[in-house]
């Protein structure tokens, strides 16, 4: 266990002020606020590592504070070497520096260089990526297609970034030469403070891996054969700032914000780390990009050092004060950082570098710096289709759970007809309420023609049986693109914190799908061969995968069509729920207008019955009772209908008895009246003429004949459209 290694540097003075009451006083180590005529405020003083004044230049910093930590990152331990503090303080100076005094990336980077050439024993190969974190966004500097990328979690890579470009490099030039195309693509802005401010953070990075030169015949990987891999963070972060002084708005206010967010989660990540071991509970990492893609170097596998740099302006005081803080804490923040060895194939180095070795002993000289180019280049190009099929998988995963996500929502909405369906058919009294609980699928089926929703359930299965048959996803972390609190601390404390020596979980390099040659035939023509076939089979199954999401985006086509048919379908069928709703209020209406008809008509034959004693009119009477009882029965049931609940089957029972009761009580009335009718007029026979008793008795058949038949026609209307109602 040790502590990070912590610095203050305090940048020149920008302008003198004269009303100034306070100053920083530097003496070796420690930094304190002295009055103006030389007293020491009380309270205000710091001790650090180291504590450089402005009169330091960058190579001060450089021998002083990272030159270890570069130096052990080649002999495979991880490193990170970072810059904090206020925005215009001289981060980005500590870092890249000027063309008179080289930043500390320049030097590492030439160091690097320097102590492999002097390296004899080991051979090594060099990977660098930049990076930045803009907006909380992570962008590759290298190749500005490559924005948005994803931060990735797996046993054999640890962290990384997925998709960002790799460069093989083996000379310091080439590094410098990538770096100013780096650079070009960071975002600058310019504020009140600093004419060309950081707006986001960088991280440079480098890949650092070495085998002993001593190992057996080429292509022996023996378990002695043993790769070190490390991995080597520069980084520049962006300087808090208040807005009130860096007079921010817009696009730079809505920077400063996601600046000051990731930075103020760094300092939550350090407070945390900086409890004791006991205290320390849950570390928030993935509460920002920046201290998830740091995690190793923040108590964890790294050596690491912290530059806080800070402004001498009393203006200033409140930003040193809280920068001084931040470094007290990082100070009592412990790692554990140890050389990264692995055994796995996983190394790139392992494979590339013996075949260098091969090509050299082979060719003993000749040409061998000309080929030695071309392979560099292929190799790199073989880096490039491999990031490729990596973003081409990482697009076809999330193809798959966008199709997942559809294969939901038809489900939901097989449902929602389902429910519909089901409400329409209590509507129309149909009696398969029971068959409503099967599934939607198997109702699907069972359906036929009746109900035309396609079924749905076959396509997916289809779908992930052929998926399975082409190839292996790899294993993503469960990190979502959104920020959650819960970190995977076992793992973490499992692959960092050294306590179980399992070397396949430390942090490695990425693992390339790169064949190595076999041993017997090593000629370069071979090789080119070789390495002709291995480009044509990455382009193979770049094809297979575009093949693939090609047929997601058919699959994808196709959803929408029978999501729109659905639709459709929906619509239709709540229009006739709507209609089946409103059927009982109609009917109610009808039935009242005819009531009124009929009471019309009755009270209007009633007038012409004279005295109400004759048979007419009781029959009369009769119908009117009749009908009464007829219309209430009818308005009752049509209002319990409207009110499904309310209907029982016992109701049709009752309707019938009614009915045949009505019936029989009519018929009764009419035998009656036609049997008096009868006899009345054989007794009046004997008494007036033949031609005056005829006219009588033919105008009572002629009206008991005319109310039968319109008695009967109500009947005949009303009752079997009455037993429509209510079943
Ligand atoms: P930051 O990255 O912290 O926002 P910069 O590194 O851009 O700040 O520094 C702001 C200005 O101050 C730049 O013009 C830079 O050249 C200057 N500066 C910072 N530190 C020093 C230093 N130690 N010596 C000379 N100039 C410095
Ligand atoms: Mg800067």
């Amino acid at each position: 266990m040790e502590k990070i290694c912590v610095a203050v540097r305090v940048r020149p003075p920008i302008c003198h002020e004269n009303s100034s009451s306070t100053f920083w006083r530097v003496d070796d180590n420690q930094i304190s606020l002295h009055k103006l005529h030389g007293s020491p405020i009380s309270g205000v003083s710091y001790t650090f590592d180291h504590v450089f004044d402005e009169n330091c230049s960058n190579s001060d910093i450089y021998e002083l504070l990272t030159k270890d930590i570069i130096h052990a990152a080649v002999d495979g331990f991880n490193g990170t070497a970072f810059a904090y503090g206020q925005t215009s303080s001289g981060k980005t100076f500590t870092m890249n520096g000027s063309s008179n005094d080289p930043g500390i990336i320049h030097r590492a980077v030439n160091d690097i260089f320097q102590k492999i050439n002097m390296i004899s024993d080991r051979e090594f190969l060099i990977r660098v990526s930049y990076m930045e974190i803009y907006n909380e966004e992570i962008n590759d500097l290298f190749a500005v297609e490559n924005q948005k990328l994803q931060i990735h979690e797996n046993l054999e890579r640890g962290i990384f970034v997925a998709g960002l470009r790799e460069e093989i490099v083996n000379n310091a030039e080439q590094v410098m030469k990538l770096l100013e195309s780096g650079e070009v693509n960071r975002h600058f802005g310019e504020t009140n403070m600093n004419a060309r401010s950081s707006r986001s953070h960088t991280i440079f990075r480098v890949v650092i891996e070495s085998k002993g030169k001593d190992t057996g015949s080429f292509g022996d990987y023996s378990s002695s054969d043993a790769i070190r891999v490390s991995v080597l963070n520069l980084v520049d972060l962006a300087g808090s700032e208040r807005i009130a002084k860096t007079g921010t708005g817009g696009v730079r206010l809505k920077e400063g914000k996601y600046i000051n967010k990731s930075l103020m989660v760094l300092g939550n990540v350090i407070n945390k780390l900086s409890d004791s071991a006991k205290r320390r509970a849950h570390i928030p990492y993935r509460d920002s990009k920046l201290t998830r893609i740091l995690q190793p170097a923040l108590g964890g596998n790294a050596k690491t050092s912290i530059i806080c740099t800070v402004a001498p302006e009393e203006i200033h005081i409140e930003e040193t004060k809280g920068t001084l803080l931040f470094a007290s804490r990082a100070k009592r923040v412990t790692n554990c950082a140890q050389v990264n060895e692995v055994l796995t194939d996983a190394a790139l180095l392992k494979r590339q570098k013996l075949e260098i070795e091969e090509l050299r002993w082979k060719l003993q000289g000749s040409h061998a710096e000309v080929l030695e180019q071309e392979i560099l280049k292929l190799r790199n190009d073989m880096l490039k289709y491999e990031l490729e099929r990596e973003k081409l998988e990482m697009e076809l995963e999330k193809e798959r759970r966008s199709h997942k996500e559809r294969d939901q929502y038809i489900k939901e909405q097989l449902m929602m007809i389902e429910n519909l369906s089901s409400l329409v058919s209590d509507g129309d009294g149909s009696s398969s309420q029971g068959s409503m609980k099967e599934s939607p699928i198997e109702e699907c089926h069972n359906r036929g023609d009746d109900f035309k929703t396609p079924c749905f359930k076959t396509a997916p299965k289809a779908f992930v049986a052929k998926r399975s048959n082409y190839s292996q996803l790899p294993d993503f972390s469960p990190l979502p693109d959104s920020f959650s609190d819960v970190a995977d601390e076992d793992t973490w404390f499992k692959i960092n914190k050294g306590y179980i020596a399992d070397l396949d979980s430390l942090q490695t390099t990425p693992a390339r799908k790169v064949q190595s040659f076999p041993p017997e035939d090593v000629t370069p023509n071979y090789l080119n061969k070789k390495y002709k076939k291995e480009l044509q089979n990455l382009k193979r199954r770049l094809e297979l995968v575009t093949e693939e999401k090609n047929e997601l985006q058919r699959k994808l086509a196709e959803d929408i069509e029978v999501k729109d048919r659905l639709k459709g379908d929906i619509s239709k069928l709540k229009q006739e729920a709507l209609l089946a709703r409103e059927m009982p209020q109609r009917l109610c209406d009808s039935v009242t207008s005819f009531k009124d008809t009929y009471e019309e008509v009755l009270s209007k034959m009633q007038r012409y019955t004279f005295d109400g004693k004759s048979s007419t009119a009781k029959l009369l009477r009769c119908i009117s009772e009749i009908g009464s009882i007829l219309f209430s029965t009818m308005e009752t049931s049509i209002s319990n209908t409207t009110d499904r609940h309310k209907l029982s089957s016992g109701n049709d029972s009752l309707i019938q008895e009614y009915n045949k009761m009505l019936s029989e009580k009519l018929k009764s009335t009419i035998t009656s009246l036609i049997l008096s009718e009868t006899a009345s007029s054989e007794d009046k026979q004997t008494k007036t003429s033949c031609s005056c008793n005829f006219e009588v008795v033919a105008s009572s058949r002629y009206h008991v004949s005319i109310l039968v038949l319109f008695f009967v026609m109500i009947l005949g209307y009303f009752v079997p459209f009455f037993r429509t109602l209510i079943f």
